[in-house]
């Protein structure tokens, strides 16, 4: 089982469009473990963003980021990291697949809705860095017993 970190953008929360991403994770079988919404400050952006820091368009992700409070979530699941990647679709909305999260709700990489980690390791970075360990639930749904 594995738990990887989402981070909904701001260009979701203005559109409304939190509750239908958070149902397509849902749909897919997926098990929110954490929820909650945050106002990102330059240090976190900083972190989160470093490898991105030389870019041109850097400053944009920075001010973009903290237009409003973004949404974070843990999300548990078998191979949910490269599973939630495959929902998300790519990064440029314009080359994300009819049927992706993306691909459906952007339109534009300067609003690409949704952040996911990339693989295991970055996830439990990740986790770290909007969750400290703290608010995360481990919990079994009865549904799965049954199955
Ligand atoms: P994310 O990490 O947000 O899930 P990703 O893994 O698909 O996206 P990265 O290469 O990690 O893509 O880029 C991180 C973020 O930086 C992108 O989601 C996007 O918001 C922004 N970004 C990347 N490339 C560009 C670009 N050429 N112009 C503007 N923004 C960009
Ligand atoms: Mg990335």
């Amino acid at each position: 089982m594995q738990t990887t970190l989402i981070l909904l953008k701001p260009d979701t929360v203005e559109r409304g469009l939190i509750g239908q991403v958070i149902s397509r994770l849902e749909n897919k079988g997926l098990t929110l473990v954490g929820l909650k919404m945050m106002q990102l400050d330059d240090a976190i952006i900083n972190e989160h963003y470093d490898f991105l820091a030389d870019k041109p368009f850097f400053p944009s992700i920075q001010s973009y980021m903290k237009r409003t409070p973004v949404v974070a979530m843990a999300v548990r699941g078998k191979n949910a990291v490269t599973t939630v990647r495959s929902l998300t679709g790519a990064t440029n909305p314009s080359e994300a697949l009819p049927g992706s999260i993306r691909g459906d709700f952007g339109l534009t990489i300067d609003g690409n809705i949704i952040h996911a980690s990339d693989s295991e390791e970055t996830a439990k970075t990740e986790l770290n860095r909007f969750f400290g360990g703290k608010d995360i639930f481990d919990y079994t749904k009865m549904i799965e017993e049954i199955l």
